[in-house]
């Protein structure tokens, strides 16, 4: 036996698969047989750049938070560094009470750090009531979890959560701030309210980010697809498209998984129900806890309008709960990037469905395009016929970090750890965000090889 594995099969084609593929390839070298198994016949998972009216736009995610450094590490690493773009610097818009008007500054994914940051989304009441809330003690039991909503709505009432807090974890999550948890999605303010802050107020101004200069996001020249072909290349992986992996098990010298036989170690990079089923036989325990995190379904209408369509010299617009509109968001990519500004065409993105409203996302491709230009006519007065329209739905597309989330995670992954040579990476564990999702397979993969380096002959 090696001191390493010779053959390891990684479940998943997104993002999570591919960069693990990619990282199993750089610490096992060139002999190691890698199998990338993906049910989809693409790779890419909920990262998918297509042709709109002959030019590459990405119809899922569309960005990283360039802060972070993975993913420009990553195109270092791949030799992709002049793929790196950075936003126009455009400002978004929020649409609140049939307005459209600034993003509320200086709030943490919209909860206010002062009620000035908020004043031109909610009422005087609310106002008045946020303004006071210093005064009000705030229970809070350290290593406690609730989601944002009931949280914000306990300290601000439901007008904050709608109309600031909603559209903003809507756009990460495809959620509602009263699906997702705070100790999950807003670490450092559940970290503000571990220690002591006496109010939402300060807790929220003791979790703000320090600002800094330079763009928080970036996103790829041609589209993640540069990336995703790149990674597939480089892991020199044998990649088989249209094959759904089941019937994982242990056996005495490593794992068998269908349809690919016995293989020395495991990576399941799928999303949560995938994961339920692939663990149910070998990690009984960590099934269950997988089996407990949501998904929620949305689609991206991506609309190529005429050059010349008015669309605002905004980078987007996000909308709150409640507005007659069947759009979460609008990203005018157009404005948004500089290298999606084309001489004779105009990008737009209208998002849809959230958590608990899936029904939009099964509307016809027809009917979807309809709304999203009925949608982005009442919020911003463009009429333009489009040039092109692609409709993508995103199926199960976002875990729901739900309040628990953390503890949900720890199970999985100490279940998982009494397994050799089996790993868990993917959207559901550290985050949602590409560089998240990359960080994750990175680590699994690092701590699959030493494991297997130090322990060869101990395995299970
Ligand atoms: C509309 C949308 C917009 C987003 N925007 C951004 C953004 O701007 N910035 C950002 O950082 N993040 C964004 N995200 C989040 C991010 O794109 C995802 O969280 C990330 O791409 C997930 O990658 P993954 O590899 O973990 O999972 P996935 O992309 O879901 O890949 C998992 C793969 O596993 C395959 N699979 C499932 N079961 C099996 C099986 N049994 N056998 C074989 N294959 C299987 C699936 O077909 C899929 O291809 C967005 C997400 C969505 C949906």
């Amino acid at each position: 036996m090696t001191g390493r594995p010779g053959s390891v099969a990684v479940v998943g084609g997104g993002i999570s698969g591919l960069a693990a593929a990619h990282r199993l390839r750089a610490l096992l070298g060139p002999q190691a047989q890698i199998t990338v198994l993906e049910t989809d016949d693409r790779l890419g998972g909920k990262l998918r750049t297509v042709e709109l009216a002959g030019h590459q736009v990405d119809v899922g995610a569309e960005a990283f938070i360039a802060r972070r450094p993975e993913v420009p590490d990553l195109l270092t690493e791949l030799g992709l560094v002049d793929q790196l773009v950075t936003p126009a610097g455009r400002s978004p818009m929020l649409r609140a009470g049939g307005r459209n008007q600034p993003m509320p500054a200086r709030t943490l994914m919209g909860i206010p750090s002062d009620a000035q940051s908020v004043a031109t989304v909610v009422g005087p009441d609310t106002l008045a009531r946020i303004e006071a809330e210093p005064a009000t003690p705030l229970s809070w039991d350290p290593g406690a979890d609730m989601s944002v909503g009931e949280l914000v709505a306990r300290r601000f009432g439901r007008e904050v959560v709608e109309r600031s807090v909603d559209p903003l974890l809507g756009g990460v999550y495809s959620g509602s701030a009263d699906t997702i948890g705070v100790r999950a999605a807003l670490p450092t303010l559940a970290a503000a309210l571990d220690a002591g802050a006496p109010s939402l107020i300060d807790a929220v101004a003791r979790a703000l980010p320090p600002q800094r200069p330079g763009p928080v996001f970036g996103a790829l020249r041609d589209g993640y697809g540069a990336l995703l072909a790149a990674l597939a290349a480089r892991s020199g992986a044998r990649t088989l498209l249209g094959t759904k992996a089941s019937g994982l098990r242990k056996t005495a010298t490593g794992w068998w998984i269908d349809p690919v036989g016995e293989v020395d170690a495991v990576v399941l990079a799928v999303p949560a129900p995938a994961l339920t089923a692939l663990l149910a036989g070998p990690c009984p325990e960590g099934a269950r806890a997988a089996g407990a995190v949501q998904v929620a379904s949305s689609a991206v209408i991506a609309l190529a309008l005429p050059a010349s369509a008015p669309v605002p010299e905004h980078s987007g617009l996000l909308v709150a709960t409640g507005e007659s509109l069947t759009a979460k968001a609008f990203t005018f990519s157009s404005r948004k990037w500089p290298h999606l500004e084309f001489p004779d065409a105009t990008m737009v993105r209208v998002s849809v469905g959230r958590f608990g409203d899936s029904a939009v996302v099964q509307a016809d491709d027809d009917s979807l395009v309809s709304r999203a230009r009925a949608d982005l006519a009442t919020a911003t007065g463009v009429e333009a016929a489009p040039l092109a329209a692609h409709v993508q739905r995103w199926h199960g597309g976002l875990p729901q970090y739900a309040a628990g989330h953390l503890a949900v995670v720890d199970r999985i992954d100490a279940a998982v750890a009494s397994l050799s040579g089996l790993a868990v990476a993917g959207a559901t564990f550290d985050g949602v965000g590409v560089p998240a999702c990359v960080a994750r397979a990175h680590r699994v993969v690092d701590e699959l090889v030493t494991q297997w380096a130090w322990a060869p002959g101990q395995r299970a």
